[in-house]
């Protein structure tokens, strides 16, 4: 299944994406408010996936929200997951951890309000940060929850996958100690278009692509990933508990803005597109951010 979440005539809604991918179909959930997450919470628990409310909407007339609009919780994301893009970043953002590769994952949070819809436009606050990056990654949505998961067991707990562009403000970033500041500025989690369930994608094996005004950047297959799904999942939920719709960002590819010679930044209208097999495409337009300084927009 695909499964969006999505305004049309004024109101939230959840449904799936038919087989053709033109169209949706609206679910009759009781709660659309949380988007996708009333669906996850719902077949976690065993219950049937609720009736169609209505007949399939050509998807080119609504407009497509994130699927999960406000997760429950910071959204989990991993660090320095491919070995290129390890490589790409060892004198800067990994300058102090190169030697820790093998060892163990680095994992931040991004905040839940920062999630942002394909479509919608990225804010660039240059007072705050003049290098502001792009990072395609796919996200897995966790599904049934738990505490010390072990790893020949992580992938029953995987719900399905969506897209995130974990959107980085990279001097920011560099200057705390932890990056969380510089990750969650508002705007700064494109994810979409929405979330294919896990018995319909092999999330281990498809390719990651991004591109900035249709030039590539980024290309490479989740086989390479350094710490792979079970891992992370293994790593996330020792002495937490994961719940349901808990998402986690596996790592960006190689190719970030960071890595080129020189480094290039995003600027005001550039589009940058996020591109996986399997699940589709996410596109987000990056623009100055019209908020004046201490205001409160
Ligand atoms: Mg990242």
């Amino acid at each position: 299944m695909r499964i969006a979440t999505f305004q049309h005539q004024g109101r939230r809604q959840v449904g799936l994406v038919d087989a053709d991918g033109q169209h949706v179909t609206p679910l009759a959930v009781d709660d659309p408010t949380s988007g996708a997450l009333c669906l996850i919470d719902r077949l976690v628990q065993g219950l049937p996936l609720p009736a169609a409310s209505g007949q399939a909407l050509p998807l080119a007339g609504v407009q497509l929200e994130a699927p999960i609009p406000r997760p429950r919780r910071n959204v989990w994301c991993v660090g320095r997951n491919y070995h290129a893009h390890a490589r790409e970043l060892r004198d800067t953002v990994f300058k102090d951890s190169a030697a820790n590769v093998q060892a163990w994952p680095i994992v931040f949070t991004k905040v839940p309000e920062c999630v942002v819809a394909t479509g919608t436009d990225v804010r660039l606050p240059h007072t705050v940060s003049t290098q502001i990056d792009y990072e395609a990654e796919l996200a897995v949505i966790i599904g049934r929850g738990g505490r010390n998961i072990a790893r020949a067991n992580a992938m029953s707990h995987v719900f399905g996958y969506t897209i995130v562009n974990d959107v980085t403000a990279r001097d920011v970033q560099m200057r705390h100690q932890q990056w969380d500041l510089g990750k969650s500025f508002d705007t700064f989690c494109p994810m979409g278009p929405w979330i294919v369930t896990a018995d319909e994608l092999d999330g281990q094996r498809t390719r990651v692509q991004c591109f900035v005004n249709g030039d590539k950047r980024q290309d490479a297959n989740t086989e390479d990933l350094i710490f792979d799904l079970p891992t992370l999942i293994e790593t996330c939920s020792r002495g937490i508990t994961l719940l349901p719709g808990d998402v986690i960002a596996t790592g960006t590819p190689a190719g970030v803005g960071m890595g080129l010679n020189p480094p290039v930044w995003l600027r005001h209208g550039d589009v940058v597109r996020v591109q996986i097999d399997g699940i589709g495409a996410i596109e987000n337009r990056f623009v100055d951010d019209p908020a004046p300084q201490g205001g409160a927009g």
